[in-house]
């Protein structure tokens, strides 16, 4: 995929990883009254059902966890799942995959 580091690509509320679409039909205020959006007009600290921040996933951050696990804990897990996909808890589309040695 070709984003930039930094592009917002998904966000984490309700213990779970959204697509953007979905968190905007959730959280989208009214920008023009506030001056703490980011560029999909969702209020930073805004917070979800069970009180913590709506969260932007950068597409920098994405899967550094997910790599740091995986070699740590279990190598022979990707001989079987060579293809990871993140998905939207809200509407199960497709936001990124990750393939390893890319
Ligand atoms: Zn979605």
């Amino acid at each position: 995929m070709t984003q930039k580091a930094w592009s917002i690509i998904a966000y984490t509320y309700d213990a779970d990883y959204h697509c953007i679409h979905c968190t905007i039909k959730q959280f989208r205020q009214n920008a023009e009254w506030s001056i703490d959006v980011d560029e999909h007009g969702i209020r930073q600290e805004i917070e979800d059902s069970e009180g913590n921040y709506v969260t932007p996933l950068f597409a920098s951050d994405e899967w550094i966890n997910f790599e740091m696990l995986i070699e740590e804990y279990c190598s022979d897990y990707l001989k079987e799942n060579p293809i990871q996909i993140l998905a939207c808890g809200t509407c199960h589309d497709e936001i990124d995959r990750w393939k390893e040695g890319e």
